[in-house]
């Protein structure tokens, strides 16, 4: 199997190609294809399996027909667990967007340091990655409306599950259109997990690594 024949067009194929991906990690064969149709997925794969270009490579692929800017409306929104993994994410969808003709604003908003900074940068973000607390401070403020992601990821499903974290995603997930794609990674499929795939996800493309 090689990454030419899952659908990302050419400038994708040579970010890839220079990244030395030579081939797609597992996860990415069956993750791509049905992200760039539109499908809904459930992936359980640990960190380590290439999820995150898994999901990141249809992303950039898609928005390459993007035409309006988002202004504060992200048309894309990951929420991930921590910090560091907001970080490493956005990085990752900058990193492999680079040489595309039209270029992928990602931006990444965590708790635990001055908001401030997080706020002055979210103009025209493309693909939010976001930690679900400052999420809805942002929101709360905002300075950042919900009202247009299409495609939501929920990166480490499976760390987002404690009370805390459960009232913040309840909160966000009421924010959000009722039409969109979403797209829920967890590193093990337990009843929470199950649980929230009947809640979000529609006819999901079911991936287990
Ligand atoms: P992840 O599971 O998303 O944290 O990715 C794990 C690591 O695998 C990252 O350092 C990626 O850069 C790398 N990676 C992802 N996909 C591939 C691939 N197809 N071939 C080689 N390395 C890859």
């Amino acid at each position: 199997m090689s990454f030419a024949t899952l659908g990302l067009s050419i400038p994708l194929l040579s970010t890839i190609a220079r990244k030395n991906y030579t081939q797609p990690y597992p996860v990415q064969e069956q993750a791509i294809p049905a992200i760039l149709k539109g499908h809904d997925v459930l992936g359980v794969s640990k960190t380590g399996s290439g999820k995150t270009a898994g999901y990141a490579l249809p992303i950039i692929e898609r928005f390459q027909k993007r035409t309006e800017p988002s202004e504060r409306f992200p048309p894309a929104l990951v929420l991930v667990p921590t910090r560091e993994l907001a970080i490493q994410v956005a990085e990752v969808f900058r990193d492999l967007s680079e040489h595309m003709p039209q270029q992928i604003k990602a931006s990444a908003v965590y708790g635990g340091v001055s908001i401030n900074p997080q706020m002055k940068n979210l103009r025209n973000t493309d693909v939010l990655v976001a930690t679900p607390g400052r999420l809805l401070d942002l929101v709360e403020s905002k300075t950042l409306h919900l009202e247009k992601v299409e495609i939501l990821v929920l990166d480490e499903a499976d760390k987002m599950l404690n009370r805390d974290f459960r009232e913040e995603m309840d909160k966000i997930l009421a924010l959000l259109p009722k039409r969109r794609q979403t797209i829920l990674f967890s590193a093990t499929l337990n009843p929470d997990i199950k649980w929230l795939q009947e809640q979000l996800l529609f006819q999901p493309t079911i991936i287990e690594i």
